[in-house]
């Protein structure tokens, strides 16, 4: 708050849970002349997030356990006026108001300062199928207690758990404690990606020891419901969508495959690399017959040297090293490693078309095209074109995210000109041969 707060002026807090009660608790200690008004938009004020996975394996059976102080609390001890179900919906800096809607109706507050602690928001993956009953994300204890309601109809026998970080695997100890069938569906080759495998291995085995089974690098592909058709039943994972595409039509094109996020970064890396000149004419042929034809080829390339991967490049590579488990796994491709390297086309630059295991590549099994162009326009150009067996074609728009991965002895294809610098990563799963 700053010092020069006029006396008997008035200080609003938005939110009122870790963040807020304590900048509003720490404000009354430091002015008793201020008036303080916390705004919340839920029931509860300072409540403990971190205890929900034991509230809902019932550890904690009470929801007022879960509640450190209560808003009369504040009110009494605190002279903090407390406003529950209050959500700030208007702010007006010039003016020094904030505007919030109640149960009855909506109010207009003007202040001398101001604190905003409205915290995070659970995101719910923007996957096909997310939004059927019973796809829950936790986050607030009203997620806590509509989940917890949902188990106490009994009708949970399996629960999916999506992500085995610190948080899926609370809500895994929790189910399993309330002798729920529990599986976790993790996107990265380990559980708890962010500690080295001696520690993932030995929580691993502990959850398997307590009947959860574990799924690493399975990527979810989104929701299916059962045969209801409003409650989901169905989980579809670890590129089964792409394993499905390679053992139908041969290709795959999958929208979103990159968060927004990691797409930037990654082409914030492939423009640098570019920029320093790190990038390098693209030759066409193997060995003593490799040459340089623009004619035929004109993108300029680096290879990803894993020993050496930035931090973007080494998420990408352990998404693609997810990948590539699935396919041998669904599909007995036979991948035993694979290569990626950057292409960038420079305005107008194409390459022909070709086919990509070609004489001498036989080891290459699957193609894959991963885009990072931002902002790209079908006007832009620069679409992959697949040639199709019937003799049809399919382009694909370079649009940053989209992952095309294809059967390398199938398709043969081509890049059009483009008329922006297109950027994308582009890669083989590859066998051994001989
Ligand atoms: C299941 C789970 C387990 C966790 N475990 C741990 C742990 O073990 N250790 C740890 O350190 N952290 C843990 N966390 C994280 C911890 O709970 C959060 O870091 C902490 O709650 C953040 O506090 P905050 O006040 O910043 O935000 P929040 O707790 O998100 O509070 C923000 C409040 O603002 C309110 N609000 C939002 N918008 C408006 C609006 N427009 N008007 C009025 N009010 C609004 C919201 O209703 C909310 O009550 C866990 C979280 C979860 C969900």
């Amino acid at each position: 708050m700053p010092a020069v707060m006029r006396h008997g002026g008035r200080l609003v807090v938005v939110g009122g849970v870790a963040a807020g009660m304590s900048a509003a608790s720490r404000a009354r200690k430091l002015r008793p002349d201020v008036e303080i008004v916390a705004v919340e938009k839920g029931r509860d004020v300072s409540y403990g997030a971190c205890s929900l996975p034991y509230f809902i394996a019932d550890v904690i059976r009470d929801r007022g356990d879960l509640v450190a102080y209560d808003a009369e609390f504040f009110r009494r001890e605190r002279r903090i006026d407390v406003r529950l179900e209050a959500e700030a919906v208007g702010l007006d800096a010039r003016k020094r108001t904030l505007t919030f809607r109640t149960g009855g109706g909506t109010e207009t507050l003007p202040f001398d300062s101001l604190v905003i602690a409205t915290g995070a928001r659970a995101v719910k993956v923007p996957l096909p199928g997310a939004d059927l009953d019973g796809v829950f994300t936790l986050r607030t204890l009203e997620d806590g207690e509509a989940l917890k309601r949902t188990i106490a109809s009994g009708n949970v026998k399996r629960v999916a758990i999506v992500g085995g970080g610190y948080i899926g695997l609370e809500m895994a100890e929790a189910f399993a404690a309330r002798g729920i069938a529990v599986t976790v569906i993790e996107l990265m080759p380990a559980i708890l990606s962010t500690y080295d495998t001696d520690v993932s291995d030995v929580v691993e085995k502990e959850l398997l020891r307590n009947g959860v089974a574990v799924r690493k690098g399975s990527r979810v592909d989104g929701f299916e419901p059962d045969s209801g058709g409003h409650r989901v039943g169905y989980i579809v994972a670890g590129g089964q969508r792409i394993a499905t595409d390679l053992a139908g039509p041969g290709y795959s094109v999958c929208p979103q495959f990159l968060p927004r996020s990691e797409c930037a970064r990654l082409a914030r890396r492939g423009r640098s690399l570019w920029k320093r000149g790190a990038l390098r004419a693209a030759a066409i042929g193997r060995g003593s017959s490799r040459v340089l034809r623009p004619e035929i080829r004109g993108d300029f390339i680096r290879w990803i040297d894993p020993g050496i991967a930035t931090r973007a490049e080494a998420q990408l590579l352990a998404r693609i090293e997810a990948l590539r488990v699935t396919l041998n796994r669904l599909l007995f491709v036979g991948a035993f490693d694979f290569e990626l390297h950057w292409a960038l086309y420079p305005p107008g630059a194409h390459y022909a078309r070709h086919l990509d295991r070609f004489r001498g590549a036989r080891e290459r099994v699957v193609s894959l095209v991963l885009y990072l162009n931002e902002g790209w326009r079908v006007r832009d150009g620069g679409a992959l074109r697949l040639y199709l067996s019937d003799g049809a074609h399919r382009d694909v728009v370079p649009i940053g995210g989209t992952l095309v991965v294809f059967l390398a002895d199938r398709f043969e294809h081509e890049v059009l000109p483009a008329h922006r610098e297109r950027l994308s990563l582009t890669g083989w799963l590859r066998r051994r041969t001989g």
